[in-house]
C-alpha cells in the first residue's frame, strides 16, 4: 500500500491510499486500505494518519481514527502514533502471540508528522519548509534519515 497525506497552503488535508492488497489474497477480500478509520482517516481541523501492512490485524482496531482523535485532544502526533500504535501491537501479541507487520503515518494540520511500526519502514516527507527526504523508521520509532 501507498498512503500520502497532504496539507496545503489553506489547512485543506487530504489523505489516500493505493494498493493491490495482499499477495494470494482471497477474491473479493476487501482489505483496511479502502476503509475510512482504518486504513486512512483525515479531519482538516486536526490531522491525518494512513495506513500500510497486514490488513487482517490492521482491521481489528480503527487506529488512523483513534490516531487522529488522540491528536484533537491535543496529543502531538508521534505521542498520539505511540500511544494507539504501540498499545495496539502489544495487545495483539498478548492475545493472538503474533503480530502481521505494519507501519503508521500522520500529519497535523501544522504540518509535524510521525511514524509508528513494527518493521523497517520507509517514507518519504515534502515540504516547503525543509528539502525533500527519505526517511526510515524502525520498530519502536528510532529514525533515520537516508
Ligand atoms: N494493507 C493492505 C491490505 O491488507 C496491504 C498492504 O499494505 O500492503 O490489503
Amino acid at each position: 500500500t501507498v498512503g500520502m497525506i497532504a496539507l496545503d497552503a489553506r489547512g485543506h488535508i487530504r489523505v489516500g491510499t493505493s494498493t493491490s492488497g495482499l499477495f494470494m489474497k482471497h477474491a473479493g477480500r476487501v482489505g483496511d486500505s479502502p476503509q475510512p478509520g482504518n486504513g486512512f482517516y483525515a479531519d482538516s481541523a486536526v490531522g491525518a494518519a494512513a495506513a500500510t501492512g497486514l490488513g487482517e490485524d490492521l482491521m481489528k482496531r480503527p487506529l488512523c481514527f483513534e490516531i487522529v482523535s488522540l491528536m484533537a485532544q491535543g496529543m502531538p502526533v508521534q505521542e498520539a502514533m505511540d500511544k494507539a500504535v504501540y498499545t495496539f501491537i502489544d495487545q495483539l501479541q498478548a492475545r493472538n502471540g503474533a503480530v502481521g507487520e505494519f507501519s503508521y503515518i500522520a500529519l497535523d494540520h501544522q504540518g509535524n508528522f510521525g511514524v509508528a511500526t513494527n518493521v523497517e519502514f520507509q517514507y518519504a516527507v515534502f515540504s516547503d519548509r525543509v528539502a525533500p527526504r527519505l526517511y526510515l523508521a524502525m520498530p519502536g520509532n528510532d529514525h533515520h534519515v537516508t
